[in-house]
């Protein structure tokens, strides 16, 4: 997707580590409009699998979410990282470590908001070792939901998440793809094998 290539070059930021620091536009403040369009891009990507919810991971899964669901007409859960006051429901949950934190979560869904006829749309603002994205399966997989597919905004292709979850067998629709951060210089990969 060109302009989210062109905005991940004007204003990301290399940090040591290989992270992407997208504050400007998608884990800080948020460029709606440039958002309105990745969720329009997720939802024509997905548009006749079924979709009857998203799922994403608070906190920057949402906005992208927020707006493909606006187009595909559904629902969007997110799983939190921490347990609310008013979560008394049974939970689904799962353990997932961060690569930015360097810490585990326990992520967890309300039992009420997932179920059986769920067809799942799993979004995602980053995918590097796959970890959010197991975490939230193994949530679809307790809900006894099917999970139609994969939306990232962007993926850092040369850790192993993509790779891992596409020999699952899983749809991974990546909107940006990095093919390296080497001495700071971000990289796109052109196009992708499904
Ligand atoms: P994974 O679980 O695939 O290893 O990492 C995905 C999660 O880690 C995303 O939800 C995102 O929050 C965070 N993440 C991983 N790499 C980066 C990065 O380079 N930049 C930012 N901003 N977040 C990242």
């Amino acid at each position: 997707m060109q302009l989210l290539k062109d905005k991940i070059m004007k204003e990301g930021n290399v940090l040591p580590g290989d992270v992407l620091k997208v504050d400007s536009f998608l884990n800080h403040q948020i460029d709606a409009e440039l958002m309105q369009a990745v969720g329009n891009e997720f939802a024509e990507k997905f548009a006749d699998a079924g979709i009857t919810k998203i799922l994403t991971l608070e906190s920057s899964g949402i906005a992208p979410s927020v707006m493909a669901a606006l187009q595909l007409k559904v629902p969007v859960v997110f799983a939190r990282k921490r347990k609310s006051l008013t979560q008394n429901s049974n939970l689904y949950s799962a353990s997932v470590y961060s690569y930015t934190k360097q810490e585990s979560n326990e992520i967890s869904v309300s039992e009420a908001h997932l179920c059986s006829e769920d067809t799942l749309l799993i979004i995602d603002d980053f995918l590097a070792n796959g970890q959010a994205v197991l975490g939230l399966l193994e949530i679809a997989e307790q809900a006894g939901a099917k999970t139609a597919g994969i939306g990232i905004v962007i993926e850092k292709g040369f850790q192993p998440g993509g790779a891992m979850l596409r020999e699952k067998g899983l749809r991974v629709e990546s909107l940006a793809i990095i093919e390296s951060l080497e001495n700071l210089q971000i990289t796109f990969k052109e196009a992708v094998e499904q």
